[in-house]
């Protein structure tokens, strides 16, 4: 890969959803590649700086401080999780910037690099991080910069500037985590109201059951899955028989209630990793992962026969009880999503030609399809 296409990846991380939306865990890894370049680059800018200065030992930290970041890049790169290069990275520069307070080059030249700790700590690994750092840096700022050390410190700072420094850092440190605060309960209600519109896109209003537009997801993820494990993955399309006459028989509203019922029926009829879809109307998709077509006609003969028994009550009409028809086809990798759903169709559109109240189905090698018997 070339240094520009690493880069740009590199930046397309960072200022991705996950971190424009602060969900922390997500953005870590990729923030700390950042930090750490960041501060690579920014030392070996510093260096010639410092050389040309006669900044010797402001030279010595900062080409420590180069090597100490490629080293953290490094573990980084081989290491799965990320906390050992982050714990080492920030020992490394709490002892670094004691270093810049203690021997810096005169008049606080150096150590002002360590006021943009607060903001670079806060915005790239979140305020979960950078409060417990923030404070050690803040207590050895104090204790530092006190009349303690005086005979150790070598830099040369006005009373002026010892006093003045701290309380600028913490408020740059006060500054910097209410900002980050903000940025990431901001980001969390926006995960919220992201997850809650993406629901509602993916359900049926009436039945709560998930629609059309969520089949569409699930069976590629199932398909992948059936690619690899070729358990057995069945589509059961099913309709209520004579549904209009419900409707015009009790009105549109108990239509409605009907539906519900369908729904809870089938859901409670199902296994946890079934789906169930309201595919149009009155109509409805199953997905049975990991099923032979045996078994999809078993779990189809249980809602037909449940759909049979158990009617809805209602206080004016009575207990008023449907049937439903169905059709059962393993889904074929050889044709498309369309295809296998049109199949199940097919299925469907025969067992209401033969009769209502029964399932029909095709064979695992497709055609020639079998008739269950009804019952
Ligand atoms: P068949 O056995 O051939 O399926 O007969 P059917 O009467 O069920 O078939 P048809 O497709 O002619 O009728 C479906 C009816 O379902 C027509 C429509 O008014 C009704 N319907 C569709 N969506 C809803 C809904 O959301 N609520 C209610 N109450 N009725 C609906
Ligand atoms: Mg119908
Ligand atoms: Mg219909």
């Amino acid at each position: 890969m070339n240094p520009r296409t690493w880069f740009r990846k590199k930046i397309d991380t960072l200022v991705s959803d996950e971190y424009l939306l602060g969900v922390e865990e997500q953005r870590w890894r990729s923030n700390l590649i950042f930090l750490m370049t960041f501060v690579l680059i920014l030392s070996l800018l510093m260096a010639p700086v410092y050389y040309f200065n006669r900044y010797t030992m402001d030279l010595i930290a900062v080409l420590i401080t180069a090597g100490v970041s490629v080293v953290c890049l490094f573990l980084l790169h081989c290491m799965k999780r990320h906390e050992w290069p982050l714990y080492l990275f920030a020992v490394y520069l709490t002892f670094y910037s004691m270093f810049l307070m203690l021997f810096g080059s005169s008049a606080g030249f150096s150590v002002l690099w360590v006021l943009a700790y607060p903001l670079a700590v806060c915005f790239f690994l979140g305020n979960r991080f950078a409060q417990p750092y923030l404070t050690i840096l803040i207590a050895s700022i104090l204790i530092l910069f006190s009349p303690l050390f005086d005979q150790w410190r070598t830099a040369r700072y006005s009373l002026n500037f010892r006093l003045q420094f701290p309380i600028i850092f913490v408020a740059f440190s006060c500054l910097a985590m209410v900002v980050e605060h903000v940025h990431q309960r901001t980001g969390r209600k926006l995960v919220d109201m992201a997850k809650r519109f993406s629901a509602s896109a993916n359900q049926d209003q009436l039945t709560g059951l998930s629609n059309r537009r969520a089949f569409y997801d699930v069976i590629e993820r199932e398909k992948a899955r059936e690619r690899r494990h070729r358990s057995g993955l069945q589509l059961i399309m099913c309709d209520i028989d004579w549904f209009k006459a419900i409707n015009d028989r009790f009105g549109h509203q108990y239509g409605d209630r009907f539906l519900i019922h369908v729904a809870r029926l089938f859901k409670s009829g199902l296994r946890s990793e079934d789906y169930c879809f309201r595919w149009g109307g009155e109509e409805f998709l199953i997905v049975l992962p990991n099923t032979t077509v045996e078994g999809a006609v078993m779990v189809a003969e249980r809602l037909r026969s449940a759909m049979a028994t158990t009617p809805l009550a209602d206080k004016h009409f009575g207990p008023i009880s449907a049937t439903m028809s169905f059709g059962v086809h393993p889904f074929s990798m050889a044709q498309t999503v369309d295809e296998n759903v049109a199949q199940a169709d097919r299925c469907l559109y025969r067992a209401k030609q033969n009769g209502r109240n029964r399932i029909e189905h095709d064979t695992a090698e497709e055609p020639p399809p079998e008739t269950l018997k009804d019952q």
